[in-house]
């Protein structure tokens, strides 16, 4: 039997926001201020990328996320939820985030976008590189990996959906938001070429990744994935784990073990200095890059790549 506290967490989000206040909660980014918007809430930075491209000066985007913090396993406080109660549309990811899953069900029912139900999620075990005792995230969300993002044309058709189901909850602005999201389509088609283009003809296609978030990559410009962490990147790889990974390592003669901006280069750093290697950032951007967006991050992440792979 399940209990549904909805009633109370509600009450709670209502003190919440009575006790912030009109003026603090706008300071606080917290959307809801502008009646002639449509108030997204992105659960996480890529999603929010996509709203606020397509939806444009029609939406007011709020991401769950704060910037610097690790999206995977989110906690939403009392006045997030009262975000994504309040929210005219939720764009989330199910599976990736328990706790905004929990949210949109008990208060975001009708008002939520799932970007999982676009097109089917890889299997987390595709790729030939899971390992047994890389448990956690993957189980949660079903086996399937979530970081859908890294693959510009799935983030293309996101988009394209997006934009009709933005169209519906706001009609007076749906051919705005059919315009913007083929304008994205066209750059992130761009990207796409860019990336086989510059990854066609490389030395090596393996990449050593401290966090398995680059499957979609992988998947679509032929590289192999050898994660170390496995989908969710606060788990501690165990002392054989790492052994396996270096010796992996050794036998693609890798020469840089890749890690990202959110979480410690700890392990990654281990594993180069285990098979003397070099370490770079790649970033898998979860959340927002430090400048620039999606589209200049996955441009950086390419340049990242050549070098590390000696793609000529
Ligand atoms: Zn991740």
């Amino acid at each position: 039997m399940t209990v549904r506290p909805a009633p109370r967490v509600l009450a709670v989000a209502t003190a919440a926001l009575l006790t912030l206040g009109g003026a603090a909660a706008c300071s606080d980014g917290g959307g809801g201020s502008d009646p002639g918007r449509v108030d997204v809430v992105a659960a996480f930075y890529p999603l929010q990328f996509l709203a606020e491209r397509i939806g444009g000066d029609a939406v007011t985007v709020t991401n769950l996320v704060k910037p610097g913090a690790e999206p995977h396993d989110l906690e939403l406080n009392p006045r997030q939820v009262g975000q994504v109660s309040d929210a005219g549309l939720v764009v989330y990811l199910a599976g990736f985030q328990p706790a905004v899953d929990e949210a949109v069900e008990q208060n975001a029912g009708g008002r939520a976008f799932d970007v999982a139900g676009v097109q089917p999620l890889r299997d987390a075990a595709e790729g030939g590189h899971q390992h047994e005792g890389e448990s956690g995230h993957e189980e949660e969300s079903g086996g399937k990996d979530p970081h859908v993002w890294l693959d510009p044309t799935r983030l293309a058709t996101i988009g394209d959906r997006l934009a009709e189901r933005l169209g519906k909850a706001d009609p007076d602005h749906a051919a705005d938001y059919t315009a913007r999201a083929k304008t994205l389509h066209a750059e992130l088609a761009r990207l796409d070429a860019d990336l086989a283009q510059g990854l066609k003809t490389c030395q090596r296609r393996e990449i050593v990744t401290s966090h398995t978030a680059f499957g979609y990559l992988a998947a679509r410009y032929q590289l192999e994935q050898v994660g170390i962490t496995g989908l969710s990147p606060e788990a501690e790889p165990s002392p054989q784990r790492l052994a396996e990974v270096a010796t992996e390592a050794r036998e693609h003669d890798a020469t840089t073990i890749f890690f990202e901006t959110l979480v410690s280069p700890k392990v990654a750093e281990t594993v180069a200095r285990e098979v003397g290697a070099k370490t770079a950032v790649l970033d898998p951007i979860e959340g927002p890059p430090a400048e620039g967006d999606y589209l200049s991050a996955m441009r950086t992440n390419l340049q990242t790549l050549r070098t590390a792979l000696d793609c000529s």
